[in-house]
């Protein structure tokens, strides 16, 4: 029996209706704060990532699926920004009235230790914005994510919120994180003692336990803000504030990935367990020209749609209703068939959800599937039906019935 790679998921069509409610809303909100759909290739030069993620990140050094095409390395998209990047820079979007406002639901792939909320293929609902540096811009773009958690109804899933400064201040603080980390180089792990040197920042992102506790004594990157970088966060604050956002300041929020400047931060949901990040974002206003385009500033979000549906279960709000047929057509002997299948055929196309009999069932065991579907109507057509062209209409809900005339009769 073949089955399914590891980390990946089949999302059946009872599941799916909670993915397109989902989806619909984040579609909703995101046009509502005027995002446009953009849908990218799924996979993509090695080297796009490399650059736009970041060689010292977990994702490049050890979650990529990549895979040689000729002489192409190719990768499957580990996540979406630096693929809007690439795709602005080659359309030329950077030409066009700023800003420049995109979101997409798509599939990534992380070749991770699958566990609860944590899989190899997952499911993302991303937004970006170019070319918009203002504090301002940050506001919306953390607004538009706490707009979804709220029409879905989530109040347990909180807003951290961080600053990691901008090139100005990082020297500073990369000295002062190496010298806080170079204390403690026997206890890192192996990957963090190769990137102590390279990029020390990275260390405040280790999941492992020993350099996780050594990360938490680290020097808080609020603390060592250029006055710019301040004066931003502060303003960022004054609007989140002025918009009713509630949120805390969380200096261990840093972000996994290399582009992030000044503005990080995460939504993070109570009591879903360990993979309880379900939005992650911030500001990436190197990336644009690191992937060879102009210097335009970027900020986005991440939002794991499976963890979003996890803090929807937690909090009981993950059941949606199954749509019911409007009529079931049961049917009595050869002659019905076509009949009925005519009339249901007519009836979708005036927009109704017909079913009728396609495995030969008896006329009960019909009338109970049609129970089962929770049709609003059942007709049942046999041959005295086709012969005097009427036939009883039953109400479901109260038994009631009525004669119908079979060839003109509506929903
Ligand atoms: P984590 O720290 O949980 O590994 P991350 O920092 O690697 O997250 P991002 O790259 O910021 O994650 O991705 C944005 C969002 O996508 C995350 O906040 C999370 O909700 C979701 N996500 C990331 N990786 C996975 C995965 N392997 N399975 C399911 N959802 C994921
Ligand atoms: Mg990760």
């Amino acid at each position: 029996m073949i089955q399914k790679i590891k980390g990946t998921m089949d999302i059946l069509p009872d599941e799916t209706p909670l993915f397109r409610y989902i989806e619909g809303i984040m579609r909703e909100e995101a046009q509502k704060f005027g995002f446009g759909e953009i849908r990218l290739p799924t996979f993509e030069l090695t080297e796009l990532f490399v650059r736009g993620v970041g060689d010292t990140t977990d994702v490049v050094q050890k979650e990529m699926y990549t895979f040689r095409d000729g002489d192409d390395s190719i990768t499957l998209r580990p996540e979406g920004t630096a693929g809007v990047a690439r795709a602005l820079i080659e359309n030329g979007k950077y030409g066009d009235t700023m800003p420049q406002k995109y979101y997409y639901i798509m599939s990534c792939f992380r070749h991770e230790k699958p566990q609860a909320g944590r899989t190899r293929e997952f499911f993302q609902f991303g937004t970006e914005m170019f070319g918009a540096d203002t504090p301002a811009a940050d506001a919306t773009i953390i607004a538009l994510a706490a707009a979804v958690f709220r029409r879905l109804g989530l109040k347990n899933v909180k807003l951290h919120l961080n600053s990691i400064g901008c090139p100005a201040c990082r020297p500073a603080f990369r000295g002062a994180l190496t010298e806080h980390f170079s204390a403690h180089t026997g206890e890192l792990c192996d990957t963090c003692r190769d990137r102590l040197s390279r990029n020390p920042l990275r260390l405040l992102d280790c999941k492992s336990p020993i350099c996780s506790a050594i990360a938490k004594k680290a020097p808080r990157t609020v603390d060592h803000l250029c006055p710019d970088c301040a004066a931003h966060f502060d303003a960022l604050c004054k609007c989140l504030d002025a918009m009713g956002i509630d949120y805390v300041v969380d200096p261990s929020i840093v972000r996994g990935l290399d582009y992030y400047t000044r503005t990080v931060f995460e939504f993070v949901a109570e009591g879903i367990g360990a993979q309880s990040t379900v939005c992650g974002g911030g500001r990436y206003d190197g990336l644009v020209e690191s992937l060879g385009g102009p210097k335009l500033s970027g900020i986005g979000f991440g939002m794991g749609i499976t963890r979003v549906i996890l803090a929807l279960e937690q909090a009981g709000l993950a059941t949606i209703e199954p749509v019911r047929p409007r009529l079931y057509i049961a049917t009595l002997g050869d002659a019905a068939v076509p009949v009925a299948l005519s009339l249901a055929e007519r009836l979708r196309g005036e927009g109704a959800y017909v079913e009728c009999d396609v495995v030969g069932r008896s006329l009960k065991a019909q009338m109970k599937y049609a129970n089962k579907l929770g049709a609003d109507y059942t007709l049942i057509l046999g041959d005295s039906e086709i012969e005097s062209g009427k036939a009883a209409l039953r109400d479901m809900k109260n038994s009631e019935q009525s004669e119908v005339d079979i060839a003109n009769f509506k929903l």
